[in-house]
């Protein structure tokens, strides 16, 4: 009941980074002016701007001048809602926990759950932004820094997760370094939006755990690689280079968060190592 009442908010934030992904390129402002018909100039009115539901009863169209809308946006406010409720979901059955007991525990846990969701909308907005305009906003990834630390660091001190804050900050500090150095090696292959969006991911992902760390950033690199086969069997591999790789992190961050710890203990168990 949570994770759906949480998915249904979390498609009202889609609604807003439909906004982002359209404006922030454009370096224009998110909150005026009011969300408008780009062909018609018509106002969205608050009956026309519920999620999803609204594109479904106007067919896609625009109510003034009929031009259509792109189906981009409904699928937008789906997938972050959906985005949300597992979240909310995988946050109810396991996320890491510290020592403390009671009131401090649960407010501890109810940040972190923020600064997940968090995470999942920025994800939605850097991911679609990177596949148009191949590039990475500072103006989302550096106040993520902030927003990301702060809210880590909040619910590790409220929850008493000493391995967690450290964690965080270890993960951080090793993934901004491990792009750092490649960005300089290779300048072509990884730019310094890239670098920059790694340090937030190793937060996240040094908070969960090591594996989640592990898991979470080298799956960048395996996903992207397969991605390349593929393109080089169907013989498309001249638009190698035109594929941004920030996709690749934010999918590789997740299936670190989701299921690093696990591959990395699975993986560890096959030497006999428990953990
Ligand atoms: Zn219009």
């Amino acid at each position: 009941m949570t994770a759906l009442l949480v998915g249904v908010f979390g498609a009202f934030i889609g609604s807003f980074l439909n906004v982002v992904i359209y404006r922030v390129p454009q370096k224009a402002s998110v909150v005026s002016p009011p969300s408008a018909c780009p062909n018609c100039g018509a106002r969205i009115t608050p009956w026309q701007n519920i999620p999803v539901i609204s594109w479904l009863v106007l067919r896609g169209k625009c109510a003034a001048c009929t031009d259509p809308i792109s189906v981009r946006y409904p699928l937008v406010e789906l997938g972050t809602g959906l985005a949300f409720g597992v979240v909310t979901w995988k946050w109810i059955s396991a996320m890491p926990v510290g020592t403390a007991q009671g009131g401090l525990a649960s407010a501890g846990a109810i940040v972190l759950l923020v600064a997940f969701l968090y995470l999942a909308a920025i994800t939605v907005a850097l991911a679609l932004i990177d596949l148009e305009h191949h590039r990475l906003p500072d103006s989302i990834v550096l106040p993520s820094y902030v927003v990301a630390g702060v809210l880590l660091a909040a619910s590790a001190l409220l929850t008493q997760n000493h391995t967690a804050m450290l964690g965080a900050a270890i993960g951080g500090a090793a993934m901004f370094l491990f792009y750092f150095v490649l960005a300089f090696i290779s300048p072509r292959g990884m730019g310094m939006g890239d670098v920059k969006l790694a340090g937030v991911l190793g937060l996240y992902l040094g908070y969960i755990g090591w594996g989640a760390l592990l898991v979470g950033s080298f799956g960048a690199f395996v996903l992207g690689g397969l991605f390349s086969i593929v393109l080089l069997v169907l013989r498309k591999a001249g638009r190698k280079s035109s594929i941004p790789f920030g996709p690749w992190m934010l999918a590789a961050a997740w299936i670190g968060i989701f299921f690093g710890e696990t591959l990395w203990s699975g993986y560890l168990g096959l030497f006999g190592v428990q953990v």
